[in-house]
């Protein structure tokens, strides 16, 4: 396992963590200031500056991606199936231009909250269907794109209207499913935050190995928590023994970005340089 005590090399930036307080650009910016060397951007802070000078910031900070944020919300209705995976595909260009290492899929949940204007459904099984064609399909253009593709299992509370593959074991099947020789194609990202209740996630991790584990998303899990989506708690502030998993995540093969992903109204309302320093003094001392 990796000394994470002395620096901070092996920490990456996921950029909603700040969002609330700038920019991509501002991110950016903030990240050189911290000597902090790989980020992870979401699709809307790069519309927002525009993919171009995205792509020039990255690069004129020499920053490194540990993943783009992200693709997926695959259900839908028919008739939307197709904008779906219009959609899915620029996801996929754009992490390219990026030069990401991987695209993260959250995979959506019923079709009305994946894909909002879809008709209701309380057909769950159906929507993992539909996960399953639509990254089938991606993972054409995917592949000559090279750009993989990472499922990211989340929470079971999320089931209904954010990812309805809510277990590395789901993750991993559909992995076998659609890739079955591992091509390196597809994978999964494993957030500690999702699956770090599970019994069988020692298991699953090593079941991954380093062909599937993509990326690895670091926060903690608060108690008590107050909101489903923006609690999410600083590392070494919540319950979750993250060097056990991230003993774990190496041991299965994994020697990439710990990528520190933080949506929290707290957080949110602190300096921008003060929530990234406190991210490194965390990544040094509880990742
Ligand atoms: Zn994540």
């Amino acid at each position: 396992m990796r000394d994470f005590s002395g620096d901070h090399r092996w920490l990456s930036l996921n950029t909603a963590t700040v969002r609330k307080q700038g920019d991509l650009l501002a991110i950016v910016d903030a990240c050189a200031r911290a000597k902090v060397r790989a980020i992870s951007p979401w699709r809307d802070q790069v519309a927002a500056i525009g993919l171009a000078r995205a792509v020039a910031a990255v690069k004129a900070a020499q920053l490194s991606l540990s993943g783009y944020c992200r693709g997926g919300m695959f259900p839908a209705d028919p008739a939307r199936l197709e904008e779906t995976h219009d959609d899915n595909r620029r996801a996929v260009d754009e992490a390219a231009a990026l030069g990401a290492p991987c695209l993260v899929l959250v995979v959506g949940g019923l079709p009305q909250f994946s894909r909002p204007g879809s008709a209701p459904s309380k057909d769950l099984a159906g929507a993992r269907a539909l996960v399953e064609d639509g990254i089938g399909r991606l993972l054409e253009h995917a592949r000559a794109a090279r750009m993989p593709l990472a499922i990211e299992p989340l929470h079971p509370m999320y089931a209904a209207d954010r990812a309805c593959v809510n277990t590395l074991a789901h993750a991993l099947d559909l992995c076998d499913r659609l890739d079955p020789q591992t091509t390196g194609a597809l994978g999964v990202a494993a957030d500690v935050y999702h699956v770090w209740w599970d019994p069988d996630l020692m298991a699953q991790l090593a079941r991954a190995g380093a062909r599937r584990l993509l990326a690895y998303h670091v926060c903690d899990w608060l108690v008590p928590t107050r909101d489903l989506l923006t609690d999410r708690g600083m590392m070494g502030d919540g319950v979750i023994d993250l060097p056990r998993i991230r003993a774990a995540v190496e041991a299965a093969g994994f020697a990439r970005f710990a990528e520190v992903e933080i949506f929290s109204d707290h957080w949110w309302s602190r300096p921008m340089d003060e929530v990234i320093a406190t991210c490194i003094a965390r990544h040094c001392t509880a990742v």
